[in-house]
């Protein structure tokens, strides 16, 4: 049975202190759920990944970073290695983001090479993907995504699959307002599960959680969680507010 996930990136809000306080919010919200096949992630800033596995011990709450470098270690000042996030105790990390994509010059050879280096150092990857609002006008979306997950994932061996997570999020729907509907999620899941069952298997595609990610808020959660494709979401701005991402992480 494929895993359910509810995860929260974070991005770049809140310092060591807010960070604690909102995963002990969301710590003691949901202590009293009993979702055995769900799993909740959360992605604070790297300074604060630390404070934060500490005040997730014992709880339902696994911590995430929100990035890494490709190379193992080097000459690269202010960037953050998988080894590096390993030594601290991070087992996950969100690679392909759109915003790194966008404002970091991101492309899908570079993330290859760092979806390499985190699987070397055995780190599991939430791996981002998704069209631009122009490619989803012109009809190009499933073309643009099919494109990104073979330049990015099509080099990898079925077995990799075990520590990858999905999450699709429409580029012209992350931090709007505008979000996909369910038929458009559910569509866009079922074709990834297709191109992957296509390369790698249909038992491989079954077992992979595809999260939907792009203003997933309390209202609209339950609706696109309810397509039969959809595992879960990656929540950006309502995962800040600790009781919209406990009524999120419900409703799944
Ligand atoms: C995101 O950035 O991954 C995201 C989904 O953001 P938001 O929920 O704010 O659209």
């Amino acid at each position: 049975m494929r895993k359910k996930i509810v995860a929260g990136n974070w991005k770049m809000n809140n310092g060591v202190q807010e960070t604690e306080k909102l995963i002990n919010e969301v710590k003691d919200s949901i202590s009293i759920l009993d979702q055995k096949n769900v799993r909740v992630i959360v992605a604070p800033s790297f300074v604060s990944l630390t404070s934060a596995l500490e005040n997730a011990k014992n709880s339902k709450i696994e911590v995430a970073a929100q990035n890494m470098h490709q190379e193992k270690n080097g000459a690269y000042t202010g960037e953050i290695s998988a080894e590096i996030l390993r030594s601290i105790g991070i087992k996950t990390v969100i690679l392909g983001h759109s915003e790194r994509r966008q404002y970091f010059g991101e492309n899908d050879k570079l993330i290859a090479k760092k979806i390499d280096a985190a699987l070397a150092n055995n780190l599991e990857i939430i791996f981002c993907f998704g069209e631009l609002l122009d490619q989803r006008k012109l009809e190009n979306h499933l073309f643009e995504v099919g494109s990104q997950l073979k330049n990015s994932l099509f080099h990898l061996k079925a077995e990799d699959f075990k520590n990858i997570i999905l999450a699709y999020e429409p580029v012209w729907a992350i931090g709007t307002g505008e979000t996909a509907t369910p038929e458009q999620a559910q569509e866009m899941h079922a074709f990834v599960r297709n191109v992957l069952a296509n390369k790698f298997g249909e038992k491989t595609a079954n077992s992979i959680s595809i999260l939907y990610g792009g203003s997933v808020k309390p209202s609209n959660a339950e609706e696109i969680f309810s397509k039969e494709d959809v595992d879960g979401g990656l929540i950006g701005g309502a995962s800040l507010i600790a009781e919209d991402f406990v009524a999120i992480i419900k409703a799944i």
